[in-house]
């Protein structure tokens, strides 16, 4: 390690403890990022930590709907996001004013937003989701007809284990889609012995060829097993150092090498130092539309 960035990781964690602060950043983030946060995780591993933690600040690394789904849980907290600009371009995909329009074509369906979508959104939605419980909030769900938000990928794929009737919105992950079948084919003739375990934002095409379809918990959870030593892994590849840092003498294949999105590069540790000192940026929701996005949320939790 650069003495740089030892001289950094010292300040900002002096400053966290000064501030009373925890450290969440999402599987995707930098490696540096991921080394100095006090939890790594999935979307819905983060909102429970998030939920549960003592701190008084969460310094939030991901995109900007993870800071805001903090804030929407934890009021009381001040949620600081290192940069701003950081967006998720699958959750602008679709906006408030735009659902409306759809839901009143729909009148019998339930909403259920992806929880990659914005505040705006999951407040003109009937539940949340996250990639490791979409199949079980919408079989809790008292409705026969579902509209599914942003993902059309991720819709598609819990359409295929569901019964009910499925709309789907037609967003999507413009980092999961660089990922391609061929990718997948060629890197199985090379690694015969490996598993390949996908995200289920990733295409059809591509699921098709997967032995698991995971959330990034879930995969992380896979690596662990005993039996599989070997993975092409389909989804961002900062998933790849934790995977590696945490399963030593294993071997990671990304599926591909161009399934890097770069608004989850943005944050870097200068900012997060930057972050804490100033105690800003502050991400923050209008209480009108916490309120209801947060009704979404819980009832996501409730069901898982
Ligand atoms: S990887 Fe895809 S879904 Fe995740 S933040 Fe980037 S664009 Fe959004």
């Amino acid at each position: 390690m650069e003495n740089r960035d030892v001289k950094l990781i010292e300040k900002i964690l002096s400053l966290k403890r000064e501030r009373n602060a925890v450290i969440l950043a999402h599987n995707y983030q930098l490696g540096e990022v991921q080394d100095i946060a006090d939890f790594v995780g999935d979307s819905l591993e983060l909102s429970q930590n998030a939920a549960k933690t003592d701190a008084e600040v969460i310094v939030f690394c991901g995109v900007h709907f993870m800071a805001e789904t903090a804030f929407i849980l934890c009021p009381d907290k001040i949620v600081l996001f290192p940069d701003m600009s950081a967006g998720c371009p699958m959750a602008n995909m679709i906006t408030a004013e735009r659902l409306k329009e759809r839901k009143r074509q729909l009148p019998e369906a339930a909403v259920v937003c992806y929880i990659n979508s914005t505040a705006e959104v999951k407040a003109e939605s009937d539940a949340c989701c996250t990639s490791a419980n979409a199949v079980k909030v919408i079989e809790g769900l008292d409705a026969e007809e579902i509209l599914f938000v942003p993902d059309q990928y991720l819709g598609h794929y819990v359409s295929t284990k569901t019964h009910k009737k499925m709309s789907l919105w037609p967003g999507y992950c413009p980092t999961h889609i660089r990922i391609r079948s061929e990718n997948i084919t060629e890197l199985r003739q090379e690694y015969p012995q490996a598993k390949v375990i996908v995200h289920p934002e990733c295409r059809a095409d591509v699921i098709a060829l997967a032995d698991e379809v995971l959330s990034t918990g879930g995969m992380c959870r896979y690596a662990r097993r005993d039996d599989v030593s070997q993975m092409i892994v389909g989804t961002e590849i900062g998933i790849i150092h934790r995977l590696k840092k945490e399963n030593p003498g294993k071997r990671f294949i990304p599926a591909s090498e161009q399934a890097i999105c770069p608004n989850m590069k943005l944050i870097t540790l200068e900012k997060v130092l930057w972050s804490l000192e100033e105690m800003a940026p502050q991400v923050r929701v209008l209480e009108e539309i916490r309120l209801e996005a947060k009704a979404a949320v819980d009832r996501m939790i409730e069901v898982v």
